[in-house]
């Protein structure tokens, strides 16, 4: 008998490790093959928010659906993955944003998705530290957050578990027809590919329209209390929606061991490899903005990583038709933890013929996309 496997995925982070998962247990001999370590790509870098986003409908029915998954998975997460569901609050700073936020709730619950206004009294409740003069909120009960490298480490040992080959440390050269060639020299044989290799997948797959977004993170000293729920500004919609210059917007949230995580910076500005001082000044003084008692808090650490960003806003999730057998999973921007769960159900489906969970057709790689993608 062939020990040909059936399915080799070329990276593991959140999306490769998911969907190499899910292949296995759909009953696929899979090869999962990572150049450096479980979750060591923007999956590292992450802020873990598994958060419904209702940019546009695709991307609200991918969410909910993905978000859904999470909430099934949860209960057989190891307790390193700090998957706590804390809910979103976005805040609203004026009134246009809280007759925006408004807005949002029928869309949502037209996917299943709980959501709720709060007045500026309940929002004093629900977060006592915010600064005062805000005009309220919309509550997500059901988001949640993790530590996505944790999470990408037990999936890969779960993998392993299922009868997934894991070969970690081995860089994928290039695709050949019948399957990839290894940089360490030799070629493997696979009757499909699934390149879910983040930022890095333009290199093995050109003229795949995925652009590094560069995004700055910052952890503080423990402070447990003083943020229960992921606050996220409703600006931030603008911010992360727009392709356009650099930006900061708040997005705060509370870790299990009473740190809190400070975001966030979006910057097209290819592979840069330096911090940018600036930049991470204006989204601590945005940060601060909100919360004042921030400015009493220590940090700790700062760290930047690279959103695998399309101009659409929408992840590439299907078959590459230039490339017989190779499927792609990759370009979810700042949404690829949440998306994960739901990338693998239709990667699953795709390779294996079952009805997928969601109509796939948004997201299928060759879709037409607007030149600035290909252009940066
Ligand atoms: C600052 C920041 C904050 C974010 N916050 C959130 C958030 O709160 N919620 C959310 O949902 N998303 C968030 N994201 C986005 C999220 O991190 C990414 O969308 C997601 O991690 C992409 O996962 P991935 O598996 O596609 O890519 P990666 O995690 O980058 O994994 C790809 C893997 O492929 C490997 N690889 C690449 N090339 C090769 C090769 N040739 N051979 C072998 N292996 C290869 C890499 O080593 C890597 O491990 C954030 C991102 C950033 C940068």
């Amino acid at each position: 008998m062939s020990r040909t496997p059936d399915v080799i995925v070329i990276g593991a982070g959140m999306v490769g490790t998911m969907t190499a998962l899910g292949l296995a247990e759909a009953g696929a001999r899979v090869t999962l093959i990572e150049g450096e370590f479980p979750g060591g790509g923007s999956t590292g870098a992450a802020m873990g928010h598994i958060v419904v986003m209702d940019d546009s409908p695709e991307q609200l029915a991918l969410c909910a659906h993905s978000r859904d998954r999470w909430h099934q998975l949860a209960a057989s997460l190891p307790a390193s993955g700090e998957h706590d569901r804390c809910g979103t609050l976005w805040i609203a700073a004026d009134d246009a944003e809280f007759a925006a936020g408004r807005q949002r709730i029928a869309s949502y619950a037209a996917h299943g998705v709980d959501a709720e206004l709060v007045d500026q009294r309940g929002l004093y409740q629900l977060e006592p530290h915010l600064r005062p003069g805000l005009a309220g909120g919309l509550l997500v009960p059901g988001d949640a957050v993790c530590y996505p490298p944790a999470i990408a480490r037990a999936l890969t040992e779960r993998a392993a578990s299922q009868n997934v080959t894991i070969k970690l440390r081995t860089h994928v050269d290039s695709l050949t027809p019948h399957g990839v060639r290894l940089s360490e020299g030799g070629t493997m044989a696979a009757g499909g590919v699934v390149v879910a290799a983040g930022v890095a997948s333009p290199r093995l797959v050109p003229g795949l329209p995925i652009v590094p977004r560069k995004g700055h993170l910052v952890i503080s000293d423990r402070r447990p209390g003083l943020v229960r729920h992921q606050l996220v500004e409703l600006g931030y919609l603008h911010s992360a929606h727009t392709f356009g210059a650099a930006s900061v917007a708040f997005n705060l949230q509370p870790r299990r061991t009473g740190q809190v995580l400070i975001g966030s910076s979006r910057e097209l500005v290819g592979f840069d490899q330096e911090i940018n001082h600036a930049l991470l000044g204006a989204m601590l003084a945005r940060a601060t903005g909100f919360l004042p008692a921030l400015h009493q808090v220590r940090v700790l650490r700062s760290w930047f990583g690279f959103r695998p960003a399309t101009a659409d806003k929408l992840p590439l999730i299907g078959p590459w038709p230039a490339l017989g057998n190779v499927w792609i999973a990759a370009g979810h921007e700042g949404l690829g933890i949440t998306l994960a769960t739901g990338t693998a159900d239709i990667i699953v489906a795709g390779i294996l013929g079952t009805t997928p969970p969601v109509n796939p057709e948004p997201f299928r790689p060759d879709r037409p996309m607007p030149a600035m993608a290909r252009a940066a």
